[in-house]
């Protein structure tokens, strides 16, 4: 079967291929040709999701799958959240927003926070989200090359690194985005769908 994966980010797209079956043949927007940027304008993680996934379906009538994400942190009130792309600005900057959330959170003892996953899957006309949760805490300052986003200054609980220390593989068997792709995959093993 083909699945579209709706992202342009390269490294949701590494770390979501390897938990993919070998029956399922991932296409990317660039492979069906979608060059605009989708629409994200919801005010949830999972409402994100969902408009993702059904662009995809309405505009190009392909079954897909789109994944959004937030890190939320207990002291800021949940925030970033649904915002964290933009946390310090429109420019969807990393290193920007790193640096805002740790200022955000120089005076705060509480660095408790957790990342969220929604992926939410438009097949044989039917739409399923599945959730995936990672808790950990903020750093105090960046640590780690790998990875991507927020990774310099997350460790999980019950682990000493950040994700931007660890192996993708690692990343993957703890962390939020591949809890919610685990649940995809099995949902599509039981539907049998080849
Ligand atoms: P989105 O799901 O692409 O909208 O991502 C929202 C924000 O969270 C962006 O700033 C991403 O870089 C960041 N982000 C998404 N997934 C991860 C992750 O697995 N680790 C760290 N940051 C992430």
């Amino acid at each position: 079967m083909q699945l579209v994966f709706a992202t342009n980010n390269l490294n949701k797209l590494k770390e979501v291929q390897v938990l993919i079956p070998s029956y399922v043949k991932l296409l990317s927007l660039k492979d069906i040709g979608c060059f605009e940027d989708v629409p994200e304008t919801q005010t949830t993680i999972e409402g994100n999701a969902k408009q993702k996934a059904e662009y995809i379906k309405t505009h190009y009538g392909l079954d897909c799958f789109a994944d959004d994400t937030g890190l939320e942190v207990e002291a800021l009130n949940n925030e970033p959240g649904v915002y964290s792309a933009r946390y310090a600005g429109a420019q969807r900057n990393a290193d920007d927003n790193m640096n805002l959330l740790l200022k955000n959170l120089k005076e705060k003892t509480n660095r408790n926070a957790q990342f969220k996953t929604v992926i939410a899957l438009h097949l044989n006309g039917e739409l399923k989200t599945f959730t995936g949760i990672c808790k950990g805490e903020i750093t105090m300052e960046e640590s780690g090359e790998k990875g991507f986003g927020y990774d310099p200054i997350f460790i999980p609980n019950g682990h000493k690194q950040t994700f931007a220390e660890m192996e993708l593989t690692l990343k993957n068997s703890i962390g939020h985005r591949g809890k919610a792709v685990n649940k995809l995959v099995s949902v599509l093993n039981d539907m049998n769908v080849k």
